[in-house]
């Protein structure tokens, strides 16, 4: 992949230069004002039809969904900023947009997903971190430590390819730059545009998590359900009158040791963790408030409702032993998502066109993360769609989340490049 033609040259320094800006102006979940900003300034120009603020809110089905997740806060920090930028104030308030491309004649609908958010990590200040030394590095306490800046400028190099192409191409394309997928939120959102059932063809695109250069056609997630538990019981003298109080803080306790113990499942694999365990109450007194962060994944959505149901009546039941009240809110949850077969040959055989050797693709793969664009990829699929979730494989200098995160640039050309041709062959085929 390393010897270009000039025109490609051109493209990739584009792509570069684009990935270098998000990444030196990381924001995170539903605080991508600035992000979504320049978005949709690059992508005007391309006589792109741009679905941002109250136009992305009215393309939602179920738009409540939106404002219930919006950070008003950071709006008004980024509105106040002082400096003059049109596109934020219209934003209204929304971060994310599709941009909607439409070739000459009719056909099918085509949906690229790219995510935009960055992560609440300090980025390294190590002169062997490239992103510091060149002098693109973060410096508010936000990083792009994921990609995600990368997959923007695929999806942004992928529709000017596209834009230029229209009065040649059949059919439609929505490119999806969605916020919040760190939080696993956005993609819910998301799912509800109206769309979504009408596509006939979906990919989300990754860049790294596998660290070699490989091209993943389709790359598979855990299923993910995270919960809020909560115990409230009666605090006492811990000493002068213990079986007055009822302990919460044994119940949640006897939970966690249950809910560790949920038993594995023989169609897949499965993750349970359990953070910020809190209790708050002074050691003379017997507890009578804790909470406590739930994660459960699994490798299939049968798998995820198994340890849902398992965990819920071990938490109900540890309440009932200490005659204590719990309650168990769902804070987020996400699909894993088949990949369609005939969808990853075709992604196989664009990858083949372009000239990537055999060797470099592989078919599937299952990562042991979550990824919120599975509820589309399901949503798509449900209506006789063909999703698969796309990977362009690489060494990630630090690993993805962490301080130092980084990968190879030259990425970003081959994703627009394995993505285009596959249009082009959906063309020649009609
Ligand atoms: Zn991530
Ligand atoms: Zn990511």
């Amino acid at each position: 992949m390393n010897s270009y033609l000039p025109k490609e040259k051109e493209e990739l320094t584009e792509l570069i230069k684009l990935r270098r800006m998000f990444h030196q102006n990381p924001e995170i979940g539903f605080t991508e004002f600035w992000t979504t900003a320049r978005i949709c300034e690059y992508l005007e120009p391309l006589s792109c039809q741009l679905l941002y603020g109250d136009k992305l809110k009215a393309a939602l089905l179920e738009p409540d969904l939106l404002t219930a997740r919006q950070n008003q806060l950071a709006y008004k920090v980024a509105t106040e900023k002082g400096i003059s930028d049109p596109w934020i104030e219209k934003l209204q308030g929304i971060t994310g947009l599709v941009a909607i491309i439409k070739g000459k004649k009719p056909g099918p609908k085509f949906g690229f997903r790219v995510d935009i958010d960055g992560l609440p990590i300090v980025e390294s200040t190590e002169n062997a971190h490239l992103p510091y030394r060149e002098g693109f590095a973060s410096s508010n306490g936000f990083m792009h430590a994921c990609g995600h800046d990368g997959h923007m400028a695929i999806g942004m190099g992928l529709a000017k390819r596209l834009a230029a192409a229209a009065d040649k191409l059949n059919g439609e394309y929505y490119f999806l730059f969605q916020p919040a997928e760190e939080m696993i939120m956005g993609g819910k959102i998301f799912s509800t545009l109206n769309f979504i059932e009408d596509l006939n063809y979906f990919i989300p695109v990754h860049i790294g998590l596998k660290s070699e250069r490989k091209i993943i056609c389709g790359l598979s997630f855990l299923a993910d359900k995270r919960y809020h538990v909560s115990f409230t019981g009666n605090s006492a003298h811990a000493a002068a009158f213990p079986e007055k109080g009822k302990n919460a803080l044994l119940a949640a306790c006897q939970a966690v040791t249950g809910l560790y113990g949920i038993s594995r499942h023989s169609e897949g694999y499965s993750r349970i963790n359990i953070g910020c365990f809190q209790s708050n109450n002074a050691v003379n007194i017997i507890s009578d408030k804790v909470e406590f962060d739930l994660d459960l994944r699994g490798q299939f959505n049968n798998i995820n409702e198994y340890l849902a149901t398992q965990a819920e009546n071990i938490i109900i039941g540890a309440a009932k032993m200490q005659d204590v009240q719990c309650s168990i809110n769902v804070v987020t949850e996400g699909e894993s998502a088949d990949n369609s077969p005939a969808l990853m040959l075709q992604i196989r055989k664009a990858c083949l066109d372009i000239g990537i050797p055999e060797k470099d693709i592989m078919d599937h793969y299952l990562i042991s993360a979550s990824e919120d664009a599975c509820i589309i990829m399901n949503k798509v699929a449900k209506n006789g769609g063909l999703a698969t979730y796309v990977c362009i494989g690489c060494p990630t200098y630090g690993g993805h989340h962490n301080e130092k995160f980084d990968f190879d640039e030259d990425v970003l050309l081959a994703g627009v490049k394995i993505l285009y041709q596959f249009v082009q062959n959906t063309q020649e085929k009609q």
